[in-house]
């Protein structure tokens, strides 16, 4: 046995010895799931911030008054510390948008501009389109590109392994010389609705407007070309980006009664597209964090070590909020037990997935070991299973240095079909799945805070 793995081992053997006896969190697991549809409060919360707010792009007053509304909310629970930590975000602006196919035949075309887009020249582009199905064939057609509209359709494959035109195709058709760039929407269906996100572009490579057009446009233009025909089409775009702004990490804690230097971060992102309401991605996210405090503090409950909840800024355009805290933090770092990030939607939450970096393999199998013999009988009414992979994007900054990260997944049926689109929007909440997910979360915060647990 290796030293790591003998280390690892007395760990594990350390917690299983000091737990609160899983009989008991069963039963608190119970009144936590009680409370929860008893009170409905990540439901009653969502639906706030989803009709009187409404989406939150970083630099909106939107954001700001939901950075507001989130601090009372969490004052009013009667929680600790609760303070906002200031950050630095992005500030872009979308502006006028619209585009029309010119020929072969006038249609109107449903657009949205991706995050961090240039705005067109005053007067718009008028430009031929050329269709291609990946960054190979456009590289092939090198020449073919200059002067046109590249659009990108390339049917989706899984959100990782599409989203890479959506955040490259600027950089990769400005090369080629294209005036515009246009990406088939990253989601698996659609009605008629384009779905923005974030994009970058690459120095040296002429900064060009690029926007996402609807899976129906992106394979009728598609189409269009195999017929032969010649495709041109007008954009506008008053895309345009302003001086940061400042906004803020919103901080709030149960403080342990025995241990409350170790910390058990629960964590969604605030700020949104500024498309729909921002529901799934990921009000949800924050309502059920804010929720499972609140669910833990009004039962009474004395976690040992303490819970944070820290519902982020800017995680859709720039992760400044992530950044800022990481920086902010660094501290803590060895007494971060772990930080969870629910931004996966609102479905039945399905699995955790446990983030490791700077450990050996081995060392990650024997920390999830550890997760599932302390964690799987207080969470197996919850149906939820254990496994390593992705934490989350705002906590990322703090995983990469070593903090271990715990992602939420969700049963994420229906999450792509309306992520970053006009359709993100409160109605396709499911009330029972936000309570559920809730006191799943309080739950596991709370299981994991009266255990002596370390996964390093
Ligand atoms: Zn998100």
């Amino acid at each position: 046995m290796n030293p790591g793995r003998c280390l690892l081992a007395c760990l594990i053997s350390a917690s299983l010895g000091a737990q609160a006896a899983p009989e008991a969190l069963r039963a608190t697991a119970e009144r936590l799931k009680v409370e929860a549809f008893r009170t409905h409060g990540a439901y009653e919360d969502l639906a706030w911030l989803c009709d009187r707010i409404g989406h939150r792009l970083a630099g909106s007053p939107q954001l700001d008054q939901a950075i507001r509304w989130a601090h009372t909310r969490l004052m009013a629970v009667g929680l600790s510390n609760v303070h906002l930590e200031p950050v630095l975000v992005p500030h872009w602006v979308r502006g006028r948008e619209a585009a029309q196919l010119l020929l072969p035949a006038a249609q109107r075309v449903n657009l949205l501009g991706l995050g961090g887009s240039v705005g067109t020249p005053a007067g718009g582009i008028t430009a031929d389109v050329l269709v291609v199905g990946s960054f190979d064939e456009l590289d092939r057609l090198g020449a073919a590109a200059k002067g046109k509209i590249v659009l990108f359709d390339v049917p989706y494959a899984g959100y990782g392994q599409t989203a890479v035109y959506r955040h490259d195709g600027a950089a990769r058709a400005g090369k080629h010389g294209a005036v515009a760039a246009l990406v088939r929407s990253v989601g698996p269906v659609s009605l008629d609705t384009p779905h923005t996100g974030a994009m970058d572009y690459v120095p040296g490579v002429p900064k060009i407007p690029t926007a996402a057009v609807t899976i129906e446009a992106a394979t009728q233009m598609r189409r269009m070309q195999l017929r032969g025909e010649r495709i041109q089409m007008r954009l506008e775009m008053g895309a345009h980006t302003l001086p940061d702004a400042t906004s803020a990490n919103v901080v709030a804690e149960i403080r342990g009664t025995e241990k409350p230097e170790e910390i058990i971060i629960l964590s969604g992102h605030l700020d949104s597209w500024d498309v729909g309401q921002g529901a799934q991605d990921d009000g949800a996210g924050c309502a059920m964090a804010m929720e499972a405090a609140r669910l833990i503090q009004n039962l009474g409950l004395k976690p040992r070590r303490t819970i944070r909840v820290v519902l982020w800024t800017n995680e859709e355009n720039g992760l400044r909020g992530g950044l800022a805290y990481r920086d902010a933090h660094r501290a803590e770092f060895g007494n971060i037990i772990a930080a969870v990030e629910a931004d996966h939607g609102s479905e039945r939450v399905k699995s955790f997935h446990l983030e490791l970096t700077k450990i050996s393999e081995e060392a990650r199998i024997s920390a999830l070991v550890a997760l599932k013999d302390t964690m799987g009988t207080v969470m197996a009414p919850f149906g939820v299973s254990f496994h390593l992979g992705h934490s989350g994007a705002d906590v990322s900054p703090m995983v990469a240095e070593g903090v271990p990260g715990i992602g939420v997944e969700h049963a994420g049926t229906h999450y792509f079909d309306v992520h970053h689109t006009e359709a993100d929007t409160f109605d396709k909440v499911s009330k029972d799945d936000l309570a559920f997910n809730a006191a799943a979360l309080a739950t596991f915060a709370y299981a994991l805070a009266q255990s002596d647990l370390r996964f390093r």
